[in-house]
């Protein structure tokens, strides 16, 4: 079911990990950000779109993971963006014929994995780096783009309804997980673009994590404060007092156990190999 958070911005979550797909109406259309997760829920967003007589004129990616890349064929063949280095990373992580058999065994938790349609995933266009606001007929949406999480991350302010959707940045419910595999400074990326979005925190008065609860205005700065805490305590190999850490009270123990420790293990072999001090 589409729940407005603005004027003109709606979310469908999904069961999985809370996400939120994010519907923004436009002229001629919708724009969607995020489609969904398991194929009944974006069968039920498209649906629910269909039945209010509107269409899909976009879709956005915000990064190159897979639960951010889905799409089912209900939702009609409207042009899909991403970032340029996101649809870089997509296009070489799929490039062999194994790699959609790949996600499926050992990204997508076994429980749901019937549910997710991969025959679309990933096909998405890159727009040119540095483009300020995703092109459509619509409210302008500036992309923020920034070198946290994943490749060519990018966080969306919808500037007139005054909403965030901050892809996998901020969220009330998971640790901030870094990219380890594509970031050479993985601490300080994060660090900068927790920085970044803070320089657009005052246009802010909605906040929507890609997992997670939806926010005020309140919460941009608290969650802020709350993942670079997170992130200083990494850097340092110290103890986190964060109640995001360990296996999640919201998503069983059997998803994503222990990233926090993994992350510290990495960090650690990476000064190893570096011989750098923390
Ligand atoms: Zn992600």
């Amino acid at each position: 079911m589409l729940r407005p958070v603005a004027e003109g911005v709606l979310i469908h979550e999904s069961e999985f990990c809370q996400s939120n797909a994010v519907v923004v109406q436009g002229r001629a259309g919708v724009l969607l950000i995020d489609a969904g997760v398991q194929g009944h829920e974006m069968a039920c967003l498209a649906n629910d779109l269909s039945g209010s007589g509107q269409t899909v004129v976009a879709g956005f990616s915000t990064h190159p993971h897979w639960d951010h890349l889905l799409w089912p064929a209900g939702l009609g063949a409207a042009p899909r963006y991403g970032t340029a280095r996101c649809a870089a990373t997509v296009r070489d992580r799929l490039s062999d014929a194994g790699a959609k058999a790949r996600i499926a065994q050992q990204l997508i938790p076994p429980d749901i994995a019937e549910q997710v349609p991969l025959d679309l995933l990933g096909l998405i266009t890159g727009l040119p780096a540095g483009t300020a606001q995703i092109p459509w007929d619509g409210p302008r949406v500036r992309i923020i783009e920034h070198q946290a999480h994943a490749s060519g991350h990018a966080a969306l302010l919808i500037e007139e309804r005054g909403v965030l959707v901050a892809g996998d940045m901020l969220s009330d419910v998971l640790i901030p997980m870094l990219d380890l595999s594509g970031s050479a400074n993985p601490i300080d990326d994060y660090l900068a673009a927790l920085q970044l979005l803070e320089g657009a925190a005052d246009d802010v008065d909605v906040l929507v994590p890609g997992h997670g609860s939806v926010g005020g205005a309140d919460q941009v700065r608290a969650r802020i404060d709350q993942d670079r805490g997170y992130v200083q305590v990494l850097r340092d190999a110290g103890v986190p007092d964060d109640a995001r850490v360990g296996s999640s009270a919201t998503f069983g123990e059997d998803w994503l156990p222990g990233v926090h420790e993994l992350q510290l293990q990495h960090l650690a072999q990476r000064r190893e190999r570096d011989g750098t001090p923390r």
